[in-house]
């Protein structure tokens, strides 16, 4: 690793104060954290004036890049008017009841109403407990399961990290909570066997997802959570035909069918809704992220009349119904949530990312001939380069050799910022990124990557 220079007075105050999320806490303090001031378009620039492209959207969030002008006029004029507001008891908003309404517009499925949290974690904790209440209300206690996927990413709350389906976000956790059953990962490079099909592949996990449910008994199973294109398991993009075979088993059962849309929401890859680019019918769908292009935190769960009328029914028996958050509808998220759609609707979002996916997906292919790539996959704007010890074999280095995380300490020196996710780097620019600025973007990830191939000759990583 080269030599950190010395920290500067921000970085000494980080690490002194600050926990990171997500982070190798232990080593922090060698790699310094990275401290960033302004924005600009696609570009961040940190304390020490560096440029950077902000190749991830922040965490997959900020669409429209960041300093949109308008949003920012529209969460002053927001501030300005009525700074909080909340949802309890009956009350509400404007801006909270037009982004319902706008969010009812786009839906891709009949949708009837939009219950607001301050993120995908909590948006999708809700749907486990609207999904409960929903089945009390219609007298089937036992119908409470959850099913998941290895490898999905639902957050990080208690709940939302038991559907999670990653080793880190369970360990020294004591979790995934009882009931949560994780299914297979739709991953055909990593998970197809030996000279097996993708179709076969496919016929394989609803198969597989057949047995578990008749195994578990589909009377104890709720609903089914899955991302489109899973996003923080790996970019990971389902084969041709994998919602149209394992939907039907879930219909079989009565088994609802929850779209986390936190990261392919608005546009990503090139319809309103990833489960439009993927094939998938969702009962209900969580939001959150680009819903505001990350200006403010907000998130929503959208549902469907029937699950509406059922809310309404066990309310009825019990009281109330005693779910919600401080901080769920904000005015100022709800008004930038407006806003932003607003904006993508007027810039016409699916139809841009479509035109500039082409580019993508050439600069993405052309990797496939360097030394340390195995696979690329991409929907929309959203792409993962997963790299490789052995090409032939697909053989992956030892985790604890570290190559995407250094992979990333090259990326920073050539002004890029991507996320490694294991050894896979993923790609999400802001979704107004400009052809020249896509074409810098990977520039500088060919430069990152030959500085990983000499770095693991080096090491003899291989
Ligand atoms: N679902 C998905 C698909 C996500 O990618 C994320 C965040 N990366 C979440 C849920 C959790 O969202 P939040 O961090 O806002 O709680």
């Amino acid at each position: 690793m080269a030599p950190t220079p010395p920290l500067s007075n921000l970085q000494t105050r980080d690490l002194a104060s600050v926990v990171h999320p997500y982070s190798p806490l232990h080593k922090l303090d060698q790699m310094g954290p990275l401290i960033l001031e302004s924005g600009n378009g696609v570009y961040v620039r940190d304390t020490h004036g560096n440029d950077y492209i902000e190749g991830m959207a922040g965490l997959w969030c900020t669409g429209l890049g960041f300093n949109n002008e308008e949003m920012i006029e529209a969460a002053t004029a927001q501030m300005r008017a009525l700074p909080y507001y909340h949802q309890f008891s009956g009350r509400g908003t404007e801006p909270a009841i037009e982004l319902a309404e706008k969010l009812k517009e786009i839906a891709p499925v009949p949708i009837s109403h939009v219950f607001y949290t301050s993120s995908g974690s909590e948006a999708n904790d809700t749907q486990v407990k609207l999904a409960w209440y929903y089945n009390n209300a219609l007298g089937r206690p036992k119908k409470k399961k959850i099913i998941s996927r290895i490898k999905a990413y639902h957050g990080v709350t208690l709940m939302a990290a038991s559907l999670t389906g990653l080793p880190y976000n369970h360990m020294d956790f004591d979790l995934p909570f009882d009931g949560i059953l994780h299914t297979d990962c739709p991953h055909y490079y990593r998970f197809g066997k030996d000279g097996e099909s993708e179709a076969e592949f496919v016929a394989r996990l609803a198969q597989n997802l057949r047995d578990m449910i008749e195994r578990e008994g589909g009377d104890t199973i709720a609903a089914m959570i899955a991302e489109p294109v899973m996003g923080a398991g790996g970019v990971i993009v389902p084969p041709k035909g994998y919602f149209e075979a394992i939907q039907p088993i879930l219909d079989e059962h009565d088994i609802l069918l929850i779209s986390d849309e936190v990261i392919n929401g608005f546009g990503r890859t090139g319809e309103w809704f990833g489960s439009q680019s993927h094939g998938m019918t969702p009962t209900t769908i969580s939001v959150a992220k680009q819903m505001t292009s990350a200006y403010a935190p907000l998130g929503a769960v959208m549902i469907p009349e029937f699950m509406m009328d059922a809310l309404k029914s066990q309310s009825e028996k019990i009281g109330t119904f005693g779910h919600g958050y401080t901080y769920g509808g904000h005015p100022l998220g709800c008004a930038l949530g407006v806003k932003a759609i607003e904006i993508y609707q007027r810039m016409n979002i699916c139809e841009r990312v479509r035109s500039m996916t082409p580019l993508f997906e050439r600069r993405l292919e052309a990797l496939k001939d360097h030394p340390l790539v195995g696979e690329v996959r991409s929907s929309g704007l959203l792409g993962g380069v997963e790299l490789v010890a052995d090409k032939a074999t697909k053989r992956a280095f030892d985790p604890k050799q570290g190559v995407g995380p250094q992979t990333a300490v090259h990326l920073q020196k050539h002004n890029l910022i991507l996320r490694p996710i294991g050894d896979t780097i993923a790609i999400c620019p802001p979704m107004i990124i400009e052809e020249d600025e896509l074409n810098a973007l990977f520039d500088r990830l060919e430069l990152a990557l030959d500085d990983t191939e000499h770095w693991v000759a080096k090491e003899g990583l291989r």
